[in-house]
């Protein structure tokens, strides 16, 4: 039997995602697919999505490229824009959408002669986050030489949250009032929500939102204002395939930090940090096996993890090990390492991923 670790993706809990999303928000969303979406699978997520998105996200050119060579037709948008004149082209060719963040890609535009169609651009203001995008106070220069310039097609006016997972806090709020001072009397679509703004703050939305996490099912609000709507999208799952008895006083594992209080079974699971899951998940991680809540103990190495199997009777063996899916909250896992979901859902890599 080959190893039994794989990350099942459930593309109809990705759709239902969506519908919620889209229901949500009320207004056009864009299906975030960058870094391999959050990686569940580029293609795979675009198919999926390709007959209900009102279009995509990917971070740069070559992310889009291979969606449209995977034969997706839908509006793609470069988060990141383009990166010289050579993109441009590209991207023109291919019917992209480009985010403009800083002057040097108003220059390309303006500079573009031999585009074969005019690209949609998407300008992107600092609204607060102080990272990518104009300046309030330059937002409406910038809009004015966009309309008239020959290498542009519409364009929509938009900004991007910094704190909007934290729905107590006034920054997200700034960041609208921001927004609308700078861009008021432009006519043009506007964007401003990601997930959490989707989610939480119903004054950013507008004509487009920004899908990302909430697709895969991590709801990216604190724990005590999550509503349960969304659906896990990847479950991380493997199976216990050895086990062995641990004697009190013995230690586990790397730097033999843990240590027996107690006779204990310790069953091995063939996930480890180069599949993804994070080395820093601490002894107590949460997983499930054979269907019951269990633990990590020891440390994560690099190809297999050990997890407590002391009273679970039952389980041993060729037991199922859900790391993280619909039983164990990616973000509790993410928490306890001190990193986010994002990371986590990212990083997964080396295990094949199983749709269904
Ligand atoms: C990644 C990204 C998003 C999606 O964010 P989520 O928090 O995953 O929904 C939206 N907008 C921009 C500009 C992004 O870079």
């Amino acid at each position: 039997m080959s190893r039994p670790s794989r990350a099942r993706i459930d593309l109809d809990a990705l759709r239902r995602n969506y519908a919620v999303a889209r229901h949500m928000h009320g207004q056009k969303v864009l299906a975030v697919l960058k870094a391999n979406a959050y990686g569940h699978g580029a293609r795979e997520c675009a198919q999926a999505l390709a007959g209900t998105a009102d279009g995509f996200a990917v971070a740069f050119l070559d992310e889009a490229l291979e969606l449209r060579e995977s034969g997706i037709a839908l509006p793609i948008l470069l988060l990141e824009g383009v990166f010289d004149a050579a993109e441009l082209r590209t991207a023109a060719r291919h019917a992209l959408w480009c985010v403009v963040h800083h002057e040097p890609q108003l220059r390309m535009f303006e500079a573009a002669d031999d585009l074969e169609a005019p690209v949609n651009v998407w300008l992107k203001m600092d609204s607060g986050m102080g990272r990518a995008g104009f300046a309030p106070g330059a937002v409406a220069a910038g809009f004015a030489r966009l309309t008239v310039c020959r290498s542009v097609g519409e364009v929509v006016l938009m900004s991007h949250f910094a704190r909007a997972d934290e729905p107590g806090v006034p920054a997200t709020g700034a960041q609208i009032a921001c927004f609308d001072r700078a861009c008021a009397g432009l006519e043009a679509p506007a964007s401003l929500a990601n997930s959490a703004g989707i989610m939480a703050w119903g004054p950013a939305h507008r004509g487009w939102g920004r899908a990302g996490i909430m697709l895969y099912g991590v709801d990216p609000l604190p724990a005590t204002h999550r509503q349960g709507r969304l659906r896990p999208v990847m479950t991380l799952e493997s199976e216990v395939f050895a086990e062995r008895l641990l004697e009190p006083h013995a230690a586990l594992g790397y730097g033999g930090g843990f240590v027996a209080q107690r006779r204990m079974r310790v069953g091995l699971v063939a996930v480890g940090y180069a599949d993804g899951y994070p080395r820093a998940a601490p002894a107590g991680t949460p997983v499930t096996v054979h269907g019951k809540p269990s633990r990590i103990i020891g440390r994560v190495s690099m190809d297999m993890l050990t997890i407590d199997l002391t009273d679970l009777p039952e389980a041993g063996v060729g037991s199922r090990v859900e790391l993280w899916g619909a039983s164990i909250d990616v973000n509790q896992v993410a928490a306890g390492a001190g990193t986010i979901a994002y990371e986590l859902l990212c990083n997964v890599k080396r295990v094949p991923r199983v749709y269904a």
